[in-house]
Order: C-alpha cells, then structure tokens, then sequence
C-alpha cells in the first residue's frame, strides 16, 4: 500500500487566492513519486466566491476534498476540522495564501521519511512582514517562553509536517480554545526543523488584523501557563510591606512633628494607583474565568454542513 499525504488548507474569504494556489501547488504534488495524495480544503465560513470557486477544483479533481463548515469558526478550528477529516500517513497544514511554500513539501517528506515525526519549517527570513509584525511576534515568543512550561519554537507558524502517530496524539487533546501553535509544541514528538524564506501574500489581503493578533497571543498565553493569575499574590504582598512601613514612617512622624494636614496627594496616588492594580488584576482573572466558561459548555470545535469528494 503506497503511503498518503494530506495537505490541509482552510480558507476564508479567498477567492483571489484559490487559483494561484492551486497552479502552484497541484504541480508540486504530482510530481512526488511513491506517495499518494489528497488536499483537504476546509471553508471557514468564507463570504466571497471562495466555496464554489473550491467546488469548481473538486469537481475537476476528486483528490481535492472540501469540508464545508456552518460558518466562521476561526483558522484554528478550521485547521481541526482538517486534521479531524485528513487520513493521510503525513499530515501537512499550510496557508492558502502561498506564504507557506510548496516547494518544501518534497524536503518534508524526505526529513519525514528520515525519521523525524514532526518536520518544522521556520521562517529564516521574515523580511516581508511589517516591522511591528516582526516586533510583537518576538515580544510574543519572548514571554511565553518565559512564563509558560512549553517551548515555544519560535518563527515557526502551522506550516509543517506531521506523521499520523502526532496526528492522533493531537486528536486526544480535547480544549475548545486551540492555540495550535502551542498544542503542537506541547505534544513533542521527534522533531527536524528547515528553514525557508516567507514570502508575502501571492493574493488578497491577511485575515488578521491587530486586535485579533492580540486575542490570538492572550489565547497563547492563557492557555500554557497560569503565572498571570500567580504574580498579583507577590505584587499585594509587596505593596503591603510597603505600605506597611509607609504607614510607620507617618505613624513616626505625626509623634514627633505633630499632624498639619498634609499627605493628601500621597493617598490619593496610593489609593487610584492600588485601584488600578487590583482591576488588572481582576481582569487577568476574568480571562482565565471566561476560558473556564467557555471550555465547561463542552460546545463542538466547529459545525461541517457538508463534506465534498469524501
Ligand atoms: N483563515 C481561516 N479562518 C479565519 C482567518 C484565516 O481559515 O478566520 C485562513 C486564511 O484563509 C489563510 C490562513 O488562515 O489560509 C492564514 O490567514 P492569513 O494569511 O490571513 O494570516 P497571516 O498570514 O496574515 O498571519
Ligand atoms: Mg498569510
């Protein structure tokens, strides 16, 4: 039985970028010797021409299978929904919009047929972002891997190999709030990683805008590593000490010099300057106590209307 690749690509709303994808990437699967293959384009709920336009693709090639969801749940419940419907022996998931190279799916495959379980491709050169894009990713990775007990690989986004053995393993992990990135790095596995250079997008625009990005890398930082809910313990307990000894320099200096009033700015810089702590510190728990919510309701990851060429 020859072995099966599946490629994983979840598209919203892009309709200007499905030809270019597929001319780019149909070429590079037909050449690969001993190794079937099949493309699992998930619809994430797209807006635009991009399901009829992917119908048109599966009708002219039945290796191409489209799982339809019920609307937009997001790339990384769409990525499940492909991982969940791919059988292949390698599971590779790449962006629709050709920032994750084609080209590099014959080198994963000879890294995969080398023994490693999981075949990273990272991002040597991110030239092609945005200088704020470049900068917050990093700040982003420097944190979690401080914070949090996984090790975060960093400039490495979903585009990768993974053998089927990764693949059920991945299945088991049952939140509802998937940060990919970090389910990946938490799951191990023998790891190889290559080096490619990102390119920019062949079509369309990025579905990602600031706000989202920031929800994405709270996402991240949630869900790997509880020290936000821990720090505010050491900062009461520093701010007591402090104001403990404050109190005793004025409980002093009221015995020795007498009281005339003053020490009004003082409390009213300790008093919003505390207020304040104590509602970020409120908040932080009211993002944790929301993931709770949201993850005890134990709602489906995403919803298929329908499963094409399957
Ligand atoms: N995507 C998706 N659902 C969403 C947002 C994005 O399936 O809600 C897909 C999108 O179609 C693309 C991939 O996720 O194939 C990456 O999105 P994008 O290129 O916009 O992200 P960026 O490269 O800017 O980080
Ligand atoms: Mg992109």
């Amino acid at each position: 039985m020859p072995q099966l690749l599946s490629l994983i690509v979840p598209f919203y709303n892009e309709e200007d970028a499905i030809g270019l994808f597929a001319a780019s990437v149909l070429p590079v699967l037909e050449t690969l010797a001993d190794i079937q293959w099949e493309i699992i384009c998930v619809d994430d709920g797209s807006r635009d021409a991009t399901l009829p336009r992917l119908l048109d693709l599966a009708a002219a090639q039945p290796l191409i299978r489209v799982v339809e969801l019920s609307r937009n749940f997001g790339k990384e419940a769409a990525l499940t929904a492909g991982l969940e419907a791919a059988r292949g022996d390698a599971v590779i998931p790449m962006d629709a919009d050709l920032q994750d190279p084609p080209e590099l799916i014959p080198q994963m495959l000879a890294a995969w047929r080398g023994g490693a379980e999981v075949v990273l491709a990272r991002r040597a050169d991110r030239s092609t972002d945005s200088m704020m894009k470049r900068g917050t990713a990093a700040l982003f990775y420097r944190l979690t891997r401080s914070i949090s007990n996984i090790e975060l690989p960093e400039n490495v986004g979903d585009f990768r190999l993974l053998d089927r053995t990764v693949v059920e393993a991945l299945r088991r992990l049952p939140e509802r709030q998937r940060f990919m990135k970090g389910l990946f790095a938490w799951l191990g596995f023998k790891t190889v990683v290559l080096d490619y250079a990102r390119t920019t997008r062949a079509a369309g625009s990025s579905k990602f805008s600031g706000f989202k990005l920031w929800n994405f890398a709270l996402e991240g930082f949630t869900s790997f590593s509880t020290t936000p809910l821990k720090i505010w313990t050491y900062l009461g307990a520093v701010g007591a000490v402090v104001a403990l000894i404050y109190a005793l320099f004025i409980m002093l200096r009221t015995l020795i010099l007498g009281n005339e009033v003053p020490g009004y700015a003082s409390i009213f810089v300790a008093v919003t300057f505390f207020g304040s702590v104590q509602l970020i510190s409120i908040g932080v728990l009211g993002e944790y106590i929301g993931r709770i919510y949201m993850e005890t309701k134990q709602r489906p990851i995403y919803l298929v209307r329908k499963f094409h060429n399957f």
